[in-house]
């Protein structure tokens, strides 16, 4: 087999070519080769070479096993080889990262790692100087609200949020200002933005937090459309540390407490789940689906961790659980405006490993369903953190692993967007220490199906 430049595996063994600083490696390695955890003919570790070299992602080795056929194989975090089979097409080099290679050509890619942004957005401002003075600004046509303000009123306000807008389309907008005053509203294009401005007359400390009802970006869902999904949990918005809701936020009456025997969780609309088996303290949606479903990036965008947790768990599958956590940024100019969103999946039994940074794009395969880890059964674990203009900070970078095990992700929002009977997300609404605004990430019908959940 030759070894020379290029960066995968063609496909014709041998006319096989890796990456340049390609190194033999792992030649007699104790491999769980099992056969029935692949499609493919068995790895001759003589072929396995190490191709990803990572500083803190996974070891990444890639075997040539037989023409026209690849094996992947991911070196775990406790030792384990987890071991992955794929035909040798577009699809999987795409899905494995590959660059353009000498002897296979790749469908033409969008620009790596960006999302187009959605037309019809504008942008806004909330900017704070040191005197407690607040200015909101806006620009529906995606100027720069914040330079004019600087422009009108000084540099030394620092800007506490600054983000996208919908031009013509549904806003929320929650002001929260010194005093612990906080008021929220919600309508079309600049409406909303209009009325907390001026709502906020008078007032000090004011920070202005706005999101778009809708941003569709993300195009196809995480399963494919012919599984059969069950979903299990739904987004719990009620959790420490803000133990105790104020229902009237969004159309009811009196307090929910967590921890009570009361109805202390709500579901992705809002409604109250108490007779129902929601996981407390559940930061996404459990969607039940066959071991070995594949998994795809919803868009494009750029790998934060693809990698095996031993979680310790016992009762699954196995206790290492195959982990993908992918970036997905909302591109403006200027940048300043920039939308960031991070989609994870858990529980995986095959992954397909990428080092951090990697771009991915839109239906590329990240692994394949399954019931390792924390799991009581076969289920796809997702969620959808937000990362820029959360209720408490301009923007949060997730930290991989960040909390403990799958929960606890503070920024976790409902990519169907939240839709309470009325009001707005309480946590966006709220001085809290995590939330932020949902929002409809999905391009047209691209959702996975939601009527066997929805009442
Ligand atoms: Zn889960």
């Amino acid at each position: 087999m030759a070894l020379s430049s290029g960066l995968f595996v063609a496909c014709d063994e041998d006319e096989a070519v890796l990456t340049e600083d390609a190194v033999p490696v792992l030649a007699g390695a104790p491999l769980e080769d099992d056969a029935d955890d692949h499609d493919g003919p068995p790895i001759d570790t003589q072929d396995i070479v190490h191709v990803e070299g990572a500083d803190d992602g996974p070891e990444v080795f890639v075997g040539v096993s037989g023409l026209g056929q690849a094996e992947v194989l991911v070196e775990g975090r406790s030792g384990e080889v987890a071991l992955v089979a794929s035909e040798l097409d577009p699809e999987v080099l795409r899905a494995h990262g590959a660059e353009p290679m000498l002897d296979f050509k790749i469908a033409d890619k969008p620009v790596a790692g960006t999302i187009s942004s959605p037309s019809g957005y504008g942008h806004y401002c909330s900017m704070l100087y040191p005197s407690g003075v607040s200015v909101l600004g806006w620009d529906a046509a995606g100027n720069d609200p914040c330079a004019v303000i600087i422009a009108n009123n000084g540099a030394g306000g620092t800007i506490q949020r600054a983000g996208m807008m919908s031009a013509a389309g549904a806003n929320q907008v929650v002001t929260r200002c010194d005093g612990n005053v906080a008021f929220a509203a919600r309508g079309l294009g600049t409406g909303p933005l209009s009325t907390n401005w001026n709502n906020s007359t008078g007032l000090n400390g004011c920070i202005h937090t706005v999101s778009p009802l809708a941003l569709p970006i993300f195009e196809i869902g995480p399963l494919p459309t012919t599984a059969t999904v069950d979903p299990g949990t739904g987004v719990d918005f009620a959790r420490p540390p803000i133990t105790t809701l104020d229902t009237s936020m969004f159309g009811w009456g009196g307090s929910l407490t967590y921890g009570s025997s009361s109805a202390q969780l709500v579901d992705f609309k809002g409604r109250r789940r108490q007779t129902l088996t929601w996981i407390d303290d559940h930061s996404a949606y459990d969607l039940g689906v066959a071991r070995g479903t594949e998994t795809y990036a919803l868009a494009n965008g750029n790998v934060i961790a693809s990698r095996w947790l031993d979680t310790k768990c016992t009762g699954s599958d196995g206790p290492v659980q195959g982990e993908v956590y992918i970036r997905h940024t909302v591109a403006r100019n200027p940048s300043t405006y920039n939308e960031t969103f991070v989609a994870a999946y858990f529980h995986l039994e095959y992954l397909f490993p990428r080092a951090p940074g990697a771009d991915v794009f839109a239906g590329d395969i990240l692994g394949h369903t399954g019931n390792m880890g924390c799991s009581t059964g076969p289920h796809l674990h997702f969620a959808v953190i937000r990362e820029t203009n959360v209720a408490d900070a301009r923007s949060f970078t997730l930290q991989v692993p960040f909390g403990v095990g799958n929960n606890g992700y503070p920024y976790t929002i409902d990519p169907w967007g939240w839709q309470a009977p009325t009001g707005v997300d309480p946590w966006g609404s709220r001085a809290s220490s995590g939330g932020a605004f949902s929002v409809n990430l999905w391009k047209p019908g691209a959702a996975p199906d939601t009527d066997t959940w929805e009442d």
